[in-house]
């Protein structure tokens, strides 16, 4: 029997309760012969509130200070979660993200994984220990301070940890039962999916589907990584993610994976810009030198009689008063007239490999939008992805149309959220 990378989300720990539910599963794992190695997240919103503090402390607390705390959070629960299980009367042993040898770029609060070193790990399960890992957070390479990975960072840990230990998989354990064709507090008839390709898979967590965070996915398809993704609270088989379906998972892939949203992000107009070489390049700059990430970008076609275009693009919310201080920085040195910042958006994406040979997918997708009355600001699209900002208040209503619209509604079980706010 091999090594095993189980990962509990939040929600499967939110209380004293969870966590006792948790250590007894993790034990029956190590019962049935495996070594076990879990990483966990901090009970149940906690990470939420720690923001809410820091902010009520300091608007724009630093980087730092920041990570280290949000990385509290996840070693209480390593700790409790360690405690739980010797009360089993199983030997365990919690490690924060630096003794587990998460090693990272210096970038705080979406640092990137650049090196996995798990001696202790390896050691602690070669003296027979269940490793419990605190997810979400390691130390930089350079400046040794604590960083943590971005929000939903725990999956990425612990996809990385199966890979430098050679696991056999990577459990990722949720509140719901696997992904599904679209998130379940929004779609009551989302159908579970046994088997979706990494390359799907990629799309719609990109896409917002936080079932699994893009990184992880992206980790998981270059050390082909399988991932099983699974509710901590039933014992059904759940969605696996990989590069081929094995066994039981054997199934056609879809024409449409599934229809993902996004309600974090913002969108910023940077309006009356010179409709000249350079400006593009100077606007994106200047964003970019502030480690922000955009996402959509549209330019108008420009008023002749001006000469000035505007420039919309999408980025994550919390980022957004950031992006706003960089450009009003460059203002004269660009030359644009002022900025729109709208954070009432909501972006729908369709996600599926049958896209690249049904030329239809596009138009149909239109149709539904329209059908439902919706009014689409941006559009977007990739070779197995179509994606469109409207406003905030049409999203759900918008990604049922569309799943119904594809045929992808369930006609048996409602899908079952067994915990979590959705925050
Ligand atoms: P955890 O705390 O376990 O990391 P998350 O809240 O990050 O859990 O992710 C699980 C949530 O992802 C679900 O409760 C669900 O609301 C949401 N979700 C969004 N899209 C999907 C999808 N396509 N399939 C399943 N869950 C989804
Ligand atoms: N606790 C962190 C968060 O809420 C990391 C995680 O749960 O993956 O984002
Ligand atoms: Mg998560």
């Amino acid at each position: 029997m091999g090594l095993v990378v189980q990962k509990y989300g939040g929600s499967s720990v939110a209380d004293a309760e969870g966590i006792k539910r948790v250590a007894k599963r993790i034990v029956d794992t190590k019962k049935d012969g495996h070594q076990v190695v879990v990483v966990v997240s901090a009970m149940g919103d906690t990470t939420d509130e720690l923001i809410d503090l820091a902010e009520q402390v300091s608007p724009i607390p630093a980087g730092r200070e920041f990570d280290m705390l949000l990385t509290a959070g996840e070693r209480i629960s390593m700790a409790l979660l360690a405690m739980a299980i010797k009360n089993l009367g199983h030997e365990a042993q919690s490690f924060t993200g630096s003794q587990a040898g998460v090693i990272t770029d210096s970038v705080h609060n979406k640092a990137r994984i650049i090196d996995v070193t798990p001696g202790r790990i390896r050691t602690a399960l070669d003296e027979g220990n269940i490793a419990i890992v605190a997810g979400f957070q390691g130390v930089s390479q350079d400046k040794k301070d604590i960083t943590t990975l971005g929000r939903g960072g725990s999956d990425t840990t612990a996809v990385a940890l199966a890979a430098a230990l050679d696991a056999e998989v990577c459990e990722i354990y949720t509140d719901v039962d696997g992904v599904f064709t679209a998130d379940p507090r929004v779609v009551k008839k989302a159908k579970k999916i046994d088997w979706i390709s990494f390359e799907d898979m990629l799309e719609l967590a990109a896409s917002g589907s936080k079932v699994l965070l893009h990184r992880c996915v992206e980790y998981a398809r270059r050390y082909n990584i399988p991932i099983h993704v699974r509710s901590s609270f039933s014992g059904l088989q759940g969605t696996w993610v990989s590069n081929e379906p094995q066994g039981a998972q054997k199934v056609e892939q879809a024409i449409i994976s599934g229809v993902a949203h996004d309600t974090s992000e913002a969108k910023i107009t940077v309006v009356g810009v010179p409709d000249k070489p350079g400006e593009a390049a100077a606007i994106f700059r200047a964003v970019a030198d502030a480690e922000i990430n955009i996402d959509m970008i549209v330019q108008n076609v420009s008023a002749a009689s001006t000469g000035l275009t505007d420039i919309s693009f999408t980025l994550p919310k919390a980022e957004g008063r950031k992006a706003i201080d960089e450009l009003e920085k460059a203002k004269s040195a660009i030359g644009f007239d002022s900025l729109r910042y709208d954070d009432q958006i909501g972006k729908i994406s369709l996600v599926g490999a049958g896209m690249k040979t049904n030329p239809g997918v596009t138009a149909d997708f239109f149709k539904a939008l329209s059908d439902a009355g919706v009014n689409i600001e941006l559009i977007s699209t990739s070779e197995i992805r179509i994606s469109v900002v409207t406003r905030a208040d049409d999203v759900n209503e918008a990604v049922r149309a569309v799943h119904t619209a594809f045929g992808l509604d369930s006609d048996s079980d409602e899908a079952v959220v067994y915990g979590g706010t959705g925050r």
